[in-house]
């Protein structure tokens, strides 16, 4: 079973994908937690290079391909595996990250990454993604300290929720989308309740 949990900056990704996390393992479920971009050891060289502000400017094309070669290492050394083994991944961000930062976001042709990003994934899909929904001021008033993204735009983190909500509104049967701004044991409860159906009894 693969969970992916998707949305903007401070949206409360981590919180509830830890919640989750915890949840299951307490049903006595195998559970493998893990992020993008970072969680390999290329994929924190990777992170650092494109989230630091001292990067600078980079190509909108060259930012795909990193997250993107962060994203093949996760799958094939991460993600894969465990699901092999027949563990619960959840991942806090995957493709529909991608799809929303440097396809709605930047101005680079949102198929293109698509393409870019299946053929990094191998076209794994997750069984079910969270999108939890804030508006970005909102959530960027959370952190004093912005990296690279983070010091975007409004309107690119506009760009980024829209991109979101239109994947959402595409595939609906693959899809929840909670509001962020909900209490947190009530969206936690949503997300157990969804994920149910797709786990092995
Ligand atoms: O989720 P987390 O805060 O760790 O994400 C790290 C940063 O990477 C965020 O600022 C996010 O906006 C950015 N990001 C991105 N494109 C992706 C994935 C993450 O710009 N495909």
């Amino acid at each position: 079973v693969f969970v992916c949990f998707e949305g903007g900056e401070g949206s409360g990704k981590s919180t509830q994908s830890r919640l989750l996390r915890d949840w299951l393992e307490a049903e006595a479920y195998a559970v493998v937690l893990t992020f993008e971009p970072g969680d390999t050891a290329v994929g924190k060289e990777l992170r650092s290079i494109v989230l630091s502000p001292e990067t600078g400017d980079i190509s909108d094309r060259t930012e795909a391909l990193l997250y993107a070669a962060d994203k093949a290492e996760h799958v094939d050394t991460v993600v894969q595996p465990a699901l092999d083994r027949g563990d619960v991944v959840i991942t806090d961000r995957y493709v529909d990250s991608m799809l929303a930062y440097q396809g709605a976001g930047r101005a680079l042709d949102v198929d293109e990454v698509e393409r870019v990003a299946r053929w990094a994934t191998h076209d794994l899909r997750p069984h079910l993604t969270v999108v939890l929904d804030l508006e970005p001021a909102a959530g960027l008033g959370r952190f004093a300290e912005r990296d690279r993204i983070e010091g975007e735009s409004l309107e690119f983190h506009q760009r980024v929720r829209e991109g979101f909500l239109r994947l959402a509104a595409e595939a609906p049967d693959h899809y929840l989308v909670l509001d962020a701004r909900a209490p947190v044991e009530e969206i936690a409860a949503q997300i157990r309740a969804a994920v149910t159906p797709y786990l092995p009894q």
